[in-house]
């Protein structure tokens, strides 16, 4: 999977202190095969990157990410950004009713939005009436009848009088009633067909001069991929529209439409919709999308989790004092550290995230959670001054020590032990004596 291969590519740029222009290709190259995986068109997918590459040769380095990670990071940041740069809600006519007409190729999911967000609006206090102006399908009409009633809302629907066969005059009829009976919205259903066409496009049209929509949506199947730019230029081109409305979201597509079609229409994406039932359906959120899209909300949550639990001042604090100039190194600092590791959450997940910590994390990857556990009962049954001054600890407080943590003596005299060998080691490595065992190193 993509996540998988990023996560390789991450591997080896972690523990960099600085992104090479060598990474940066490497990391955008990922980055462009994800988005195309995603169904984003190719052009929108060079502008993109171009633009991620730019940023990312600027960035800075924090404590929390390592390079790669910061990189992720400028990518999400830019999508949401794209995404939702615009973001708009409806916008409601001062004079009402508000018109929406919906827009968009047959089973795109038109008929089906019409009802939620009629019930939608009708949640929020507004009074929607929805008007059935498909008569090309057969059955178009009862269709949004019957998903009218369950929403609750009023159909205006083609009957003897109001424009049989003609949902111009539907429409336009429509209007006027809505305006009699003081529905504050209406949302206009249309036809569609399977591809673009000419006459269908010249209809929406004739609709839309007839009723003079305050909002025309472009409803979107996220499923149809690739064909999404050129359906929605059609569109754009034919009828033109306001935002974008991205149906079908429950199924596997990963979304890439939405970012193709914002960047190459300039229309907003101002609902989702995500299943058959009415209430699937809520206003776009541009981070779920760009974490979708990505196909990375669990290294994205990591990032998120890590600059948030990464105590910068800590482990500057920790790290002055691995070199002897903020004190002696104790198990009381020991103790700290392990519990700053904790609070990010499982160990081997974080495992990969910490910066430049090469040789501590090659320690740490052997430690399991339990033993962390472990050391950590044994730490808070020491004394302050045992803590502070582990020279002290004899046989005797090893045994006290012991039977408090509820562990054996020779797990006390492991960790004393290992204490005072990474204590060595760190001060070693801090003199710039090399790392022990290490080939080619002294020690
Ligand atoms: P229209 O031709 O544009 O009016 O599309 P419809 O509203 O008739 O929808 C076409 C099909 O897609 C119907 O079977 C709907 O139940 C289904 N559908 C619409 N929206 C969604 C959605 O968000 N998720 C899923 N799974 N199905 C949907
Ligand atoms: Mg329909």
């Amino acid at each position: 999977t993509l996540s998988d291969r990023l996560a390789d590519t991450f591997k080896q740029l972690r523990g960099k202190g600085r992104l090479s222009e060598a990474d940066i290709d490497a990391t955008a190259r990922e980055i462009r095969i994800a988005l195309l995986e995603a169904d984003v068109a190719l052009p929108v997918v060079k502008e993109f990157v171009a633009a991620v590459k730019e940023r990312a040769r600027g960035a800075e380095v924090t404590g929390a990410l390592n390079p790669a990670q910061q990189v992720v990071k400028i990518v999400n940041e830019e999508l949401v950004t794209i995404l939702g740069g615009e973001t708009r809600r409806i916008r409601f006519a001062k004079n009402p009713p508000t018109v929406i007409m919906l827009a968009g190729l047959q089973g795109a999911g038109k008929t089906t939005l019409a009802a939620k967000l009629a019930l939608w609006l009708k949640g929020q206090g507004k009074s929607p009436m929805l008007v059935a102006a498909d008569l090309q399908r057969p059955n178009a009409v009862k269709q949004l009848q019957v998903n009218g009633e369950r929403a609750g809302v009023t159909v205006f629907a083609p009957e003897p009088g109001n424009g049989v066969g003609d949902p111009v005059a539907v429409a336009r009829t429509a209007i006027d009633e809505a305006r009699r009976t003081l529905h504050d919205v209406v949302i206009v259903d249309t036809a569609g067909r399977l591809g673009v066409d000419a006459e269908m496009m010249q209809q929406a049209a004739d609709i839309r001069d007839a009723v003079q929509p305050d909002e025309v949506l472009f409803v979107v199947d996220a499923m149809i991929g690739q064909d999404a730019v050129s359906t929605a230029q059609a569109f754009l081109d034919g009828v033109g529209f306001d935002g974008v409305v991205l149906t079908k979201l429950d199924g596997d597509a990963r979304g890439g439409a939405a970012l193709s079609i914002r960047s190459v229409t300039g229309r907003p994406v101002m609902f989702a919709s995500s299943g058959e039932k009415l209430t699937d359906f809520d206003l776009f959120h541009p981070d779920r999308m760009a974490s979708r899209i990505l196909d990375m909300g669990d290294m994205l949550s990591l990032i998120e989790q890590a600059e948030k639990s990464f105590d910068v001042a800590q482990a500057e604090k920790a790290a002055a004092k691995l070199t002897g100039q903020g004190g002696d190194f104790t198990l009381e600092d020991f103790l700290e550290q392990m519990q700053a590791v904790r609070k990010m959450g499982s160990l081997s997940k974080i495992l990969g995230m910490l910066p430049g910590a090469g040789q501590m994390r090659e320690q740490l990857e052997n430690f399991d959670e339990r033993e962390i556990d472990r050391i950590q009962a044994i730490i808070l049954s020491m004394t302050p001054a045992e803590r502070a001054n582990p020279k002290m600890i004899d046989g005797s407080r090893r045994a006290r020590i012991s039977r408090g943590s509820g562990t054996k003596v020779s797990d006390v005299n492991t960790l004393v032990d290992r204490f005072f060998e990474a204590k060595k080691m760190m001060q070693t490595m801090a003199r710039g004596g090399g790392i022990p065992g290490m080939p080619g190193m002294p020690g």
